[in-house]
């Protein structure tokens, strides 16, 4: 099974973030720079001037690969405030050499307002320098404000914060080896409550819906919604589920796109007969991802065959459903379970996200063994 990997967020105080550019891409964009800079300095010995604290890595990274001599000093501003660019700059350690008829060369983490870039041209109005070209990872083009030329620019990225290779938000993340952008929508948690039929999944997920403010989405109870309503959804689900086989993938992942499309500002959502197959697990994983956000646990409810068929056909007895009341269709219920369902704990396993939990006891205690697992997350 080849399913799309979850995507890893990071928190930095109250914050998340989403990886956003590679240490290997990086790596590539500074070889590109450095030869585009040996190229116009030939022989000469440039002066790289590296802007505090930001620019540390990328200075280190770029004179690593520098072929040739070269000088390297920093100067320090301050200039962020959490995550807004702020307007005004404070020179923090100045130059302490003698630039007179030096190529400078200055080396920036990232430009964004520009605000940097007038107080680094104020520090050097008054060098004799050769020439002052400004170099730069990052480059939000978007927020830039000012007129200075750039004259060399890594990779262009859109005005969103970002954190990683030297760059932080509020002291944090700088070490990390690549780049994170900020999560836009806020963190939710997301859980698939998984096991066959008869496993007590809607009992259980009624309970923690309340507890953990989450919306519980079951695709089994939307399709009977639907066709209690007789809409043209229920009249095909119907069909199949008459039968206790699974409804169309397609139809299926459309219809659960729609009921989270519904709930927008949710805190997250509790998955409750979705996915059943690997199509669906994927269009799962697409869906969350488009949301900045992922699955954080897969639980399941671990219940013996015998039991479910039982429990079932006591259901059946009050639930008025179809599928509850022939003891033929509830085994091939567990049937597609196994044949079909099962196989994604592997693929939740694979990333350590599968709890498997013991269903069989009194709904109070199935309750406290679900909310170990999920206060633990
Ligand atoms: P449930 O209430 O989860 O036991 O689901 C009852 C029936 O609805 C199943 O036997 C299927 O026919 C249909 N169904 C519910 N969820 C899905 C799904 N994710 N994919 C396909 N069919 C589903």
């Amino acid at each position: 099974m080849q399913l799309q990997n979850l995507v890893t967020l990071i928190k930095l105080h109250d914050k998340y973030f989403k990886p956003f550019i590679s240490a290997k891409e990086i790596d590539d964009v500074m070889q590109r720079l450095v030869a585009e800079i040996v190229e116009d300095v030939g022989d000469e010995i440039p002066v790289f001037v590296g802007i505090l604290n930001g620019s540390f890595m990328v200075v280190s990274d770029f004179v690593k690969k520098y072929p040739k001599p070269c000088e390297v000093t920093f100067i320090k501003l301050a200039s962020y405030e959490g995550v807004k660019s702020s307007e005004d700059i404070q020179r923090l350690i100045g130059l302490t050499q003698d630039l007179t008829g030096r190529t400078v060369i200055i080396l920036e983490d990232i430009i964004d307002t520009g605000n940097t870039l007038t107080e680094v041209h104020r520090i050097f109005e008054n060098e004799k320098v050769k020439s002052l070209k400004i170099a730069t990872l990052f480059y939000k083009p978007e927020a830039y404000k000012k007129d200075f030329k750039l004259h060399y620019v890594g990779i262009e990225i859109p005005n969103k914060f970002i954190v990683g290779y030297g760059l932080d938000y509020d002291g944090l993340g700088r070490n990390l080896p690549e780049v994170y952008q900020i999560k836009e929508t806020q963190h939710m948690t997301n859980l698939v409550l998984f096991g066959p039929p008869g496993a007590g999944k809607g009992t259980q997920a009624d309970f923690l819906k309340e507890k953990y403010s989450l919306v519980h989405i079951s695709t089994g109870d939307v399709f009977r919604y639907n066709i209690k309503n007789e809409t043209a959804l229920g009249m095909l689900a119907k069909s199949y589920m008459d039968k206790g086989e699974l409804v169309p993938d397609q139809v299926t992942i459309d219809m659960l796109n729609a009921e989270v499309e519904k709930n927008a500002d949710a805190n997250g959502f509790i998955f409750d007969g979705f996915p059943r197959t690997n199509a669906q697990a994927d269009a799962l994983n697409k869906l969350m991802d488009s949301k900045d956000s992922q699955i954080n646990a897969m639980i399941a409810l671990e219940v013996d065959d015998e039991i479910l068929v039982e429990r079932l056909l006591s259901r059946g007895k009050t639930s008025g459903r179809a599928d509850d009341a022939d003891e033929s269709i509830i085994r091939n219920r567990i049937k597609e379970y196994y044949d079909k369902t099962a196989i994604l704990k592997d693929f939740y396993s694979a990333q350590n996200k599968y709890f498997g939990v013991d269903g069989v006891g009194s709904i109070e205690d199935i309750t406290v063994r679900l909310s170990t697992v999920i206060d633990k997350l």
